[in-house]
């Protein structure tokens, strides 16, 4: 069993909507994640714009994960975490004059570099303040990463990485960059990627990549290939840990490595994206004038968006019901907005008002995302910690 219904007892009493997070099963993934990474000596950065609660943030710490940052302000806030510099990663297509220097000061592991543009001003910027920018470059590898259009990063029409048809330019400009010191190269070909296929067509893009930067002479020390894994929302209990090991093996089996080089990885979603759920109250049933039976809860997109942004899905279950007959519902928040709906033609035991629900797997891109759009409070969020 896994979240909330172990602890319903001490959860009915919390006024909703509110997140929960079931930090045994963080702990879990974590170690299967760590352990699995380690066989091959693989480094972890968690991409923290999945969560950047400070407990989960804490945590990730405990395991000594290091960051993956895309603003400043998660620089920051991986700094005041406790996370090492050395630990960070910052990527981001347009990252501030200000973000720059600011990295540059904290002295992070690498500025991860998406246009020849922002190379020409990490280079001047390091110059001004007499330092070398540890500089990745990001190339968009043009890997179809099968999955929602909305969430895939590494196609070659999208605004994310250096083209790679442009590398053999970038070559040529960055040996006029005095201030850059390039450290290596960084992927990230989407998001919620549940085949291991595009996974093997980056490793292989890869090492073309290599080659071609090996032939001008150039050594690359760290190979980061990103995040992008994705879980099992459709049946969370029967997955509640994303198969890590086979995630790993095909980078360890498809790589091909020069010596003394480091692997990088930058998960979010397949760490946290399981332990957290979203606990909601029914507050109203209604039958549209076509029949539809409406659920209608005190959640919105304003606590969890993914429907709404990427018509993502997530599973609801009716805590409160107890093994009743079947009526199929859409189930719809409370927001001024016709996209406010977390799910249709959905098959649940009859739902009444003040029944109990909730929308799983909602741990990543849940409340980092939320809003107070409609001037609606932010969700609060419960550990299993503090429950036991
Ligand atoms: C969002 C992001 C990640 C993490 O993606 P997940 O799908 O949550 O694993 C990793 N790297 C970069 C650059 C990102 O933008």
């Amino acid at each position: 069993m896994i979240g909330s219904k172990k602890y319903m007892d001490r959860l009915r009493e919390i006024p909703t909507p509110f997140y929960f997070y079931d930090m045994d099963l963080l702990r879990d993934t974590l170690e299967a994640v760590t352990s699995e990474a380690g066989k091959y000596g693989y480094k972890i950065h968690y991409a923290m714009k999945a969560n950047f609660n400070d407990r989960i943030l804490a945590t990730m710490k405990k395991y000594r994960l290091g960051m993956d940052c895309v603003s400043g302000g998660e620089v920051r806030r991986a700094i005041e975490c406790g996370i090492a510099p050395s630990a960070i990663v910052f990527a981001g297509v347009a990252k501030t004059d200000e973000e720059i220097r600011y990295g540059l000061e904290q002295g992070i592991f690498s500025f991860n570099c998406e246009s020849r543009e922002e190379l020409e001003v990490i280079d001047s910027l390091a110059g001004a303040m007499g330092k070398t920018a540890d500089i990745a470059l990001r190339i968009n590898p043009d890997v179809e990463p099968m999955t929602h259009k909305h969430i895939s990063t590494g196609k070659a029409d999208n605004k994310f990485g250096i083209s790679y048809q442009e590398v053999d330019q970038v070559i040529e400009e960055l040996t006029e960059l005095k201030n850059l010191n390039i450290v290596g190269l960084h992927f990230h070909i989407g998001s919620q990627i549940t085949e291991m296929k595009p996974f093997e067509y980056l490793s292989l893009r890869v090492n073309t990549i290599q080659d071609w930067f090996e032939q001008k002479g150039f050594h690359l020390k760290h190979i980061n290939v990103g995040g992008g894994f994705g879980i099992d929302y459709t049946d969370p209990n029967a997955h509640p840990i994303p198969d890590f090991a086979s995630y790993f093996a095909v980078f360890n089996r498809n790589l091909r490595l020069r010596e003394g080089q480091t692997v990088h990885f930058e998960l979010g979603r397949s760490i946290v994206g399981q332990c957290g759920e979203l606990l909601t109250t029914v507050l109203y049933n209604k039958v549209t004038a076509s029949g539809i039976r409406m659920a209608l809860v005190d959640a919105g997109f304003t606590e969890l968006m993914r429907p709404a942004l990427y018509g993502a899905s997530h599973r609801i279950e009716n805590l409160s019901a107890s093994g009743e007959s079947l009526q199929v519902y859409t189930v719809a928040g409370p927001i001024c907005e016709s996209t406010d709906v977390f799910a249709r033609d959905l098959p649940l035991p009859i739902t009444r008002r003040g029944d109990l629900l909730r929308l799983m797997s909602a741990g990543a891109y849940g409340r980092a995302m939320s809003s107070n759009y409609n001037l609606r409070e932010f969700p609060r969020e419960i550990f299993s910690d503090d429950l036991n």
